[in-house]
């Protein structure tokens, strides 16, 4: 079977520390390729060639950066379905999900082409008498960015093109679990003239992130995945001087009011939950009803519809089938666990998704479509992120009761709310404490031109990712206040300098 190894300098290099992981195709369960796991050392040649390629890569004019990520879009969008390929085979998810997943990721890429636009800071003019003042957007140099394995080409994509667009050279290290289509995503930016060294892919786990974490070289660290890891990265890049963004978990809340249009919230509600199997951080994966009567016809509704849902590998199979496998069959049991345990705690298990079998893929890591009702606010099920295709109703009184509990969560990832009511939408706004939010919209992923990223416990670092946080976190201030010299014919001032 294939390792996969590094790409250092626009090369693919084979890893030399004699440890693997395997990466599977969880529609079969076979195994596909092993991923080489580098060394410490293997990631300080990849900081170092990051680094020589720095001084070079900053100096280069905005317009000639942004001009290789033109070339990068362009091939971005003619291999699209090739990168999707990989990321169904090996992630799961099913293949137009996939494709759209690299739509999203190359809407970051067209963001990062108008970066001599987004790098013009600020210009003031005779800010004291014949005195200027203007900010210059410098890069930092080396930045870092670990990804989780459930975007495997729009996470990358949501840090590369704008910190290569500003001017650093960056490190990146994929999942273990899904790496190939991080690394043709690498491979179409060298093809796109990309120097070498300005992108360097190290494949490994906690040894390879420690050395990022720590490397003196290293000025910033972007973190997506779990929140206990988040919180290390955190914590860990932080101490050693460096710029970082930690992205971590999510339990994200739909409400759903007496008033909203039910196929409507149906319809949202059954892609929003089980679409990509439910491995995305803004899934729904509780929807909170207002009122019995909601809740008792939402979960019948449900039930049809899940009852009619395809669950399948996600390629080769017409019609293509509504959800895929999980990533991993330790994923897969931590879900059934998880569906073992709501049972265990009280809650309405109305569909089950566990032991479903798939006609001739009978070893793939599949959970089918799951619904809990009756959850509570006490119930690990409610509390803790499954990120998988389980749902659960929480039923509440009001819509009082309905903000309380999101406010109260851990997490503030994403939410939404389903209502007609504009007054009710808008108090929703104004005070859920959660960083994106959806009004009759069930995912609501911002575009590349405004930031994602969520509040609490699903964030560390005050920047997030992409459009204009994305340029700040690439870039530092610097600003500069000038005098020409027939400004000092007045002779030297001993004064704290104030404008005049
Ligand atoms: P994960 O935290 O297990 O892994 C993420 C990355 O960290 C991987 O590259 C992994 O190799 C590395 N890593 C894992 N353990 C480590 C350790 N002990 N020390 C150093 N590095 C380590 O996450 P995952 O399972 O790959 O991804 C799923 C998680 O990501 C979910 O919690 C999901 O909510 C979250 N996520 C969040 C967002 C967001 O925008 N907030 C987006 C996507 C995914």
């Amino acid at each position: 079977m294939q390792t996969l190894g590094n790409l250092i300098n626009n090369e693919a290099v084979a890893g030399r520390s004699e440890r693997h992981a395997t990466v599977y195709n969880p529609a079969t369960g076979e195994p596909r390729l092993y991923v080489s796991l580098s060394s410490a050392d293997e990631t300080r040649e990849a900081i170092a060639a990051a680094q020589a390629a720095f001084d070079g890569w900053s100096k280069t004019p905005p317009l000639v950066r942004a001009r290789v990520m033109f070339r990068f879009k362009d091939l971005l969008e003619r291999r699209r379905d090739d990168v999707a390929r990989l990321i169904t085979s090996e992630h799961g998810k099913v293949f137009s999900d996939a494709q759209g997943e690299v739509t999203r990721g190359l809407e970051v890429v067209e963001f990062a082409c108008g970066i001599p636009h987004l790098l013009k800071g600020e210009f003031s003019s005779n800010v004291g008498r014949d005195i200027d003042s203007n900010s210059l957007m410098q890069p930092l140099g080396v930045c870092a960015g670990i990804t989780p394995f459930n975007f495997p080409a729009m996470v990358p994509l949501w840090m590369l093109p704008v910190a290569i667009a500003c001017g650093n050279t960056f490190v990146l290290k994929p999942s273990e679990k899904d790496p190939s289509a991080t690394m043709l995503i690498g491979e179409l930016l060298a093809e796109a003239g990309l120097p070498a060294g300005v992108l360097n892919i190290v494949n490994g786990d906690k040894e390879a992130v420690d050395v990022l974490l720590t490397d003196e070289r290293v000025q910033s660290v972007s973190f997506v995945g779990s929140t206990p890891i988040a919180e290390y990265i955190y914590a860990t890049a932080s101490a050693h001087g460096k710029r970082c963004q930690a992205l971590g978990g999510a339990k994200n809340h739909m409400v759903v009011m007496p008033d909203a249009d039910p196929q409507q919230v149906v319809s949202s509600l059954m892609g929003a939950a089980y679409g990509s199997a439910g491995e995305r951080c803004m899934a729904i994966s509780v929807a909170v009803c207002v009122g019995d009567e909601v809740a008792d016809k939402l979960v019948e509704m449900l039930k049809g519809e899940i009852s009619l849902m395809r669950t399948g590998p996600g390629l080769g199979v017409e019609p293509e089938p509504h959800m895929g496998p999980l990533v991993t069959r330790e994923h897969q049991q931590k879900v059934s666990g998880y569906i073992d345990l709501g049972v265990e705690e009280g809650a309405t298990l109305v569909c089950d998704g566990r032991g479903i079998k798939v006609e001739g893929h009978e070893n793939g890591f599949y959970v089918g479509p799951t619904l809990f009702d009756r959850v509570t606010p006490s119930m690990r099920i409610y509390r803790e992120e499954i990120f998988g295709p389980v749902l659960a109703v929480v039923r509440v009184a009001s819509f009082d009761e309905a903000l309380q509990l999101i406010n109260d969560h851990e997490f503030g990832n994403g939410t939404s709310i389903f209502t007609r009511d504009g007054d009710t939408a808008r108090q929703f706004e104004e005070n859920v404490k959660v960083g994106m939010v959806g009004v009759n919209v069930p995912i609501p992923v911002p575009m590349a031109f405004h930031c994602f990223g969520g509040w609490k416990r699903s964030v560390f670092g005050p920047l997030n990712m992409h459009g204009p946080d994305g340029v700040r976190f690439f870039t530092r201030m610097k600003t500069v206040t000038r005098r020409w010299p027939t400004g000092i014919r007045a002779g030297a001032e001993f004064a704290m300098p104030t404008m005049k």
